[in-house]
């Protein structure tokens, strides 16, 4: 018998977020209800314009793969789709972790897989060459100040290729991509209306 036996423990199953002992996880082995599989960041193969009314409709066959679990297909908040015991260390030993599912943050905790052929696509489409992005950057900013005007964020997207770099492994792609397509940009710019180059 454990001497923590009775003590808090954290689960850190995908999807369960609850704490337990070991006793009682002994006892019942299908307390914990989690994910299993790994989250998969999904690709709509659209530009961002398009991606903006297709990922709305639910039964939309332009996307490419959607984002979900690999386990069960399902979305990031959904609950977890296998039962079985909780695993994770005692409460009083662990880490803080910054991040706790369901918060889209939690999703910097997966490596995004980025296959070969995607890769290649980004070198020869030239997604993150420099010189390109400046130019095409520059032809978009009205006063050469680097800022562009709100209403023009979506064609910037797609002149840069942003949608392809959706598929990189830099998760930060991600989540600026999710912050077009779920309308959060304006939390993200300057003065409400304008973005800067760096962003
Ligand atoms: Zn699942
Ligand atoms: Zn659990």
């Amino acid at each position: 018998m454990l001497d923590t036996e009775n003590d808090p423990r954290y689960c850190l199953n995908w999807a369960c977020e609850r704490k337990f002992t070991h006793h009682n996880n002994q006892k019942q082995k299908n307390l914990c209800r989690h994910h299993p599989g790994r989250y998969d960041f999904g690709h709509t193969g659209l530009t961002i314009a398009e991606t903006h009314s297709e990922y709305l409709k639910p039964d939309s066959d332009k996307i490419l793969w959607r984002a979900h679990w690999t386990c069960c297909r399902k979305a990031w908040d959904d609950y977890g789709c296998t039962r079985g015991r909780h695993k994770g260390p005692l409460v009083k030993e662990m880490a803080v972790r910054k991040y706790v599912w369901p918060n889209e943050q939690a999703m910097k905790y997966f490596w995004k897989v980025s296959s070969d052929l995607w890769s290649k696509k980004l070198d020869q489409e030239g997604v993150f060459d420099q010189e390109r992005v400046s130019a095409v950057f520059n032809h978009f900013q009205e006063r050469g100040d680097g800022r562009v005007k709100m209403n023009q964020v979506v064609p910037l997207t797609n002149a840069l290729k942003l949608h392809h770099a959706v598929c990189y492994k830099d998760l930060s792609f991600h989540f600026k991509f999710l912050d077009v397509i779920n309308g959060h940009l304006s939390t993200l710019t300057y003065d409400g209306t304008t973005i800067e180059k760096d962003l």
